[in-house]
């Protein structure tokens, strides 16, 4: 031990706890400097030095020592007050100190070290205070005894040659060792104390966001795991436990089981798999995240891995997903049967009117049944479009050319008498696309335009292509300069027979929808700025 002084001053509190836990240290310590009094008078007397009865006294004080040490340490175990012991152990040592130095020469005494001892064994048991009350008594026992000395009234075992000076000299310095040693050990002893304190606190609240987080954790219902990098688990919550079906002590410290280890391994953001627990087929996923760094695995850094149990959530999806195909065929079909009502309906009235008709109202009624027979076949014409979409015949085409002559097309459409088309065609742009069906796309967007648009307005349509990437991108745009869409029609944009036109079917747009998506492009439908709308369609070149 390099210094005893801080291994024996690294005590717990002033308080009877701290005491008792450092008094049998000091115990011993008083023993072990006991012991060393005695090895010096052995050799000493080993050596025959002149000693006189000096011997005696000195074997007298250690075997003393010895005595006190064990009782003191035999009341401490029985449950004496640790003061009380501690105020005994150190008028007892301070008692020894006097014996000792005025057997081996009081003033010229080589032991009177023995003082500082006991004030740093009160520093130890009670800190400055303890020390300084220590140093006065320690004070008073040596002024008195060289003053003792000095007048002859007590006569020291050695005698020595001395003169007043040497007593002077000897008081001055002890004194001043004495409250020095006092002071300085008193202020060590507060500075470890605070330290200490310190170091407590410090670990309590560890120990408190220990068990914080690990409450946390434990609360969570999905499983996390820790890993390090050679897939060894370093922590596991409750739930990650009892989803890998092991306990957290077997967990810990082992390979990864084989149902993480390969995800692990892979490199993958996610992982989901069936695994048979029980004989049942159970859905398991999770994924992973990086922890930069922890102190304790020696900065090296580790995978936070979640896994969870997700059949139910599977199985919930699945019927969901279900339900909502169901839903939609059946709001499809529900649709349909709505729109062949009412030609039927039409069809059939003027039928049962034909007999005892005259030859002027059965041509009517005729016209009549035809337009909606019409009307049906083109119900079901486009509604085949949309829902059995033929494969895009591509062909490369000339835009320009293709656009022109459907502009010369639809302009010469009674529909189109009061409404201008204003064409916006960049030149040779080239395309790989199915030509009816563009027809058919640009027709839709055409009509919607012409049917927003009132009598004198204009509808324009443009074509242009352009770079994105290294893709060549064709835009072409229909704009009017009508109401804009209802809300309602953004709400079900592209949706089958919606519409909000007396006559309409609800079905061009979702036409145009699919059409497009068949040739890989996209359809965008915004409100022009200053009103109207503008009908996007952007396909790859
Ligand atoms: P339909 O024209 O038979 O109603 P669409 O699928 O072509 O069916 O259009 C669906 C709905 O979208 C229309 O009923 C209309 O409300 C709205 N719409 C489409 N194009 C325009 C447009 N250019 N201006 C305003 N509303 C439009
Ligand atoms: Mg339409």
């Amino acid at each position: 031990r390099r210094t005893p002084l801080f291994v024996r001053l690294r005590g717990e509190s002033d308080i009877e706890g701290g005491l008792v836990r450092r008094l049998p240290w000091l115990l011993v310590f008083r023993g072990v400097v006991a012991t060393g009094l005695l090895f010096l008078t052995l050799a000493a007397d080993l050596a025959q030095w002149p000693m006189g009865h000096l011997a005696s006294v000195l074997y007298g004080v250690v075997i003393g020592t010895y005595a006190v040490v064990v009782l003191l340490g035999l009341l401490l175990k029985g449950g004496l007050s640790a003061t009380i012991v501690a105020v005994a152990h150190l008028v007892t040592a301070v008692f020894a100190a006097v014996v000792v130095v005025h057997a081996t020469g009081g003033v010229m005494s080589a032991f009177s070290f023995l003082y500082l001892l006991v004030i740093l064994d009160g520093a130890i048991i009670g800190g400055r205070s303890a020390a300084l009350a220590v140093a006065s008594v320690a004070s008073i026992a040596y002024g008195l005894q060289l003053t003792l000395q000095l007048y002859g009234v007590i006569a020291t075992a050695i005698r020595l040659p001395t003169t007043s000076v040497d007593y002077i000299n000897a008081a001055v310095t002890h004194l001043a060792a004495f409250y020095l040693t006092a002071l300085l050990a008193g202020q060590l002893a507060r500075q470890l104390e605070s330290a200490r304190r310190a170091v407590n606190s410090a670990r309590t609240d560890l120990s408190r966001a220990e068990l914080f987080h690990s409450a946390v954790m434990d609360s969570l219902s999905v499983g996390v795991l820790s890993v390090t990098r050679n897939g060894i688990v370093v922590s596991t919550n409750k739930a990650g436990a009892a989803l890998l079906g092991a306990s957290a002590d077997d967990l810990v410290g082992a390979p990864l089981p084989d149902l993480l280890a390969s995800f692990f391994r892979s490199g993958d953001e996610r992982f989901e798999t069936f695994v048979d627990v029980n004989g049942k087929r159970r859905c398991f996923g999770g994924g992973r995240s990086e922890v930069a760094s922890v102190g304790d695995e020696g900065g090296q850094p580790m995978t936070a891995l979640v896994v969870e149990d997700r059949t139910e959530v599977k199985a919930l999806e699945d019927r969901l997903r279900t339900r909502e195909r169901l839903a939609s065929v059946g709001q499809l079909a529900a649709s349909i049967a709505h729109e062949l009502r009412n030609p039927l309906a039409a069809i059939s009235g003027s039928v049962e009117l034909l007999s005892g008709s005259t030859d002027q109202e059965r041509a009517k009624l005729q016209g009549i049944v035809l337009r909606e027979i019409q009307r049906l076949e083109k119900l079901v014409q486009d509604f085949l479009v949309y829902a059995r979409p033929a494969p895009p015949q591509r062909q490369p085409l000339d835009l320009t050319r293709v656009l022109e002559e459907l502009a010369q097309m639809v302009r010469a459409d009674l529909q189109w008498a009061d409404i201008s088309l204003d064409l916006d065609l960049a030149a040779g742009i080239e395309l790989d696309a199915d030509p009816g069906q563009l027809h058919q796309v640009l027709l839709n967007l055409l009509r919607n335009a012409q049917e927003a648009t009132p009598a004198g307005g204009v509808v324009h349509l443009s074509a242009t292509a352009q770079l994105v990437g290294s893709r060549r991108e064709v835009r072409l745009q229909v704009r009017d300069h009508g109401a804009g869409m209802p809300p309602e029609a953004r709400a079900h944009l592209f949706e089958p027979f919606f519409t909000t036109k007396s006559q309409g079917t609800g079905l061009g747009l979702a036409v145009v929808h699919r059409v497009i998506e068949g040739h890989g492009g996209r359809v965008e439908m915004e409100d022009a700025p200053g009103g109207g709308t503008m009908a996007t369609v952007i396909l790859p070149a």
